[in-house]
């Protein structure tokens, strides 16, 4: 299975594209390519995405 998988907004049917998003996640932003609607702007994230992200972030911050 390809892990680039088409992602399409369930509200226009658009193809979701990757976009370059900042997005904030314990009072700390981050900017990050995310599968983002070219119409309406809504951010797809991922069960996957978020929990790797998550980690990937939390450990920063235990690093600190
Ligand atoms: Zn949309």
């Amino acid at each position: 299975m390809a892990e680039t998988e088409k992602l399409i907004c369930s509200k226009c049917k658009k193809e979701l594209v990757l976009k370059k998003t900042n997005f904030s996640y314990l009072g700390h932003s981050f900017f990050t390519d995310l599968p983002k609607c070219p119409d309406c702007g809504m951010v797809y994230l991922s069960e996957e995405f978020v929990k790797g992200r998550m980690s990937e972030v939390e450990m920063q911050l235990e690093d600190k």
